[in-house]
């Protein structure tokens, strides 16, 4: 095994050597990646694994959008550190079960540790709060909806939506990820019990909207159970006003969860903190460390202030075989939507202990600063931004683009063909479609910025 581990770190060490100059986008396409699949792996063989891993990280290389490029702009897919991968790499070969406490007592006790201190970061009481790690944002959001149904809908966990006594409904902004919409379609509740509250001008949710359509929906005999702000859009990273939110929610009595997959990570620096001010008093939140913690992927987190509606909604009572549970400590499977479990929180964990609280700050504050940095130049170089934000991601036109000359996912489509840089489009607020770059690298550098204006310049003239 040594000298396999031993590749596999000379592989990834090159990588890193080489990435800041590859192509970001990738050079096979999915056509030429089957043939070569289908020309050099029938299975009918076994392979070396000397041979087989140069021939799947030359495959990586050349068939992936590079999300760890210092130029990725990209959706908040990070760069990583060594602590995430060492962590992966650990987490696979000690192979933790995590479902039941008695299996993985020290795994549980990692992921709970980080996930106590990360708590008492966004302003939750670590002893009451129950948090758990999730495959992603998706999966928390999901979990949201499900706990919520479980304690606001009269009967949901016994009889399910039939037993409800009025249509419950969820209520979001036009900015909400689309990950709420699949979660209304998996639980149960249906598209149709989605209300979109339309967002001011500059695209966060309007309170005053929220209250009329939370009144107009109970005067019209349905029973909205939760309503969802967005801390760091997806398209604009733009922040909801959380304290009128909160004051709304509890005022009109629904749940309030709010969404900061992604700008969840700038409750850790102080000066972008009175941003997420009132996230504190959520009833849940989603915080992706797969995002701006630059941790590998599959690393969503869930919290939740209210521990029995988790219990209530995931809580199984008995089961036929699995392991007694140990006092003190929920079970996993008994407590989020999975069962056998990874040891997801090892690489969230290691990379926050690695950091500490002082080096995670200035990661989160030299990438936000990277933002500020971009919006400069974009603005010098004749772009208008359109988004207002203060986390690291900019959303900007230009005259050809707002006559009509040039589409903006064309513009895009150049920047990624050309290879040096990666961004994307993205259509915001009352359809207006607008370039989109978001600093997702805590390797990124100013003299990566002066390549993405130069290539988006150029992609502009055609
Ligand atoms: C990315 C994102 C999600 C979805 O998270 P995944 O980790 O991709 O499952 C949900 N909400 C927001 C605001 C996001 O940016």
């Amino acid at each position: 095994m040594r000298a396999d581990l031993e590749r596999l770190s000379a592989e990834i060490e090159s990588f890193y050597e080489e990435v800041r100059d590859l192509p970001v986008t990738p050079r096979l396409d999915p056509a030429q990646i089957r043939q070569r699949l289908s020309e050099r792996y029938d299975f009918t063989r076994p392979v070396e694994l000397s041979e087989l891993l140069p021939a799947v990280a030359d495959l990586l290389r050349a068939g992936i959008v590079h999300v760890t490029h210092p130029r990725y702009f990209g959706l908040f897919n990070p760069s990583v550190t060594a602590a995430g991968i060492v962590a992966d790499g650990l987490a696979a070969a000690y192979n933790p079960q995590l479902a039941a406490s008695s299996h993985a007592p020290a795994g549980v006790e990692l992921e709970r540790h980080v996930l106590r201190y990360l708590s008492s970061r966004l302003g939750f009481d670590p002893d009451t709060t129950a948090a758990s790690f999730t495959s992603g944002g998706a999966e928390a959001n999901h979990s949201a909806v499900v706990a919520a149904l479980a304690v606001r809908v009269p009967g949901f966990v016994e009889g399910g939506l039939r037993a409800a006594p009025a249509p419950p409904v969820l209520v979001l902004s036009s900015e909400a990820h689309d990950s709420f919409r699949k979660a209304a379609q998996l639980s149960g509740l249906g598209r149709e019990a989605v209300r979109v509250v339309a967002t001011a001008d500059d695209l966060t949710l309007d309170p005053g909207a929220v209250r009329a359509v939370l009144r107009a929906e109970r005067a019209n005999g349905r029973a909205p159970f939760l309503l969802v702000a967005t801390a760091g859009t997806t398209a604009a990273g733009v922040i909801d006003h959380l304290l009128a939110l909160v004051e709304v929610a509890r005022e009109q009595g629904v749940w309030l969860h709010v969404d900061a997959a992604w700008g969840g990570a700038a409750v850790l620096s102080r000066r972008l903190r009175p941003h997420l001010a009132g996230i504190e008093l959520a009833d849940s939140v989603t915080w992706d460390a797969h995002k701006w913690l630059s941790v590998p992927m599959g690393a969503g987190m869930f919290f939740c202030r209210h521990p029995e509606a988790v219990a209530r909604a995931f809580g199984l009572g008995e089961t036929s075989y699995m392991p007694g549970a140990v006092a003190g400590t929920p079970d996993p499977y008994a407590t989020t939507m999975q069962w056998s479990r990874r040891l997801i929180g090892l690489k969230v964990f290691m990379t926050v202990a690695a950091l500490g609280e002082a080096g995670l700050e200035a990661v989160v504050n030299a990438m936000a600063e990277m933002g500020e940095e971009l919006r400069r130049r974009l603005a010098a170089a004749g772009f208008r931004i359109v988004n207002v934000t203060p986390l690291p991601l900019a959303c900007f036109t230009h005259p050809r683009l707002e006559r009509g000359e040039v589409g903006a996912s064309e513009v895009a489509a150049r920047v990624q063909a050309a290879g040096r840089a990666w961004i994307s489009s993205a259509r915001i607020g009352n359809a207006t479609d607008v370039l989109r770059a978001c600093i997702t690298s805590f390797r990124t550098t100013e003299a990566d910025l002066d390549v993405l204006v130069d290539e988006v310049s150029r992609a502009m003239a055609g």
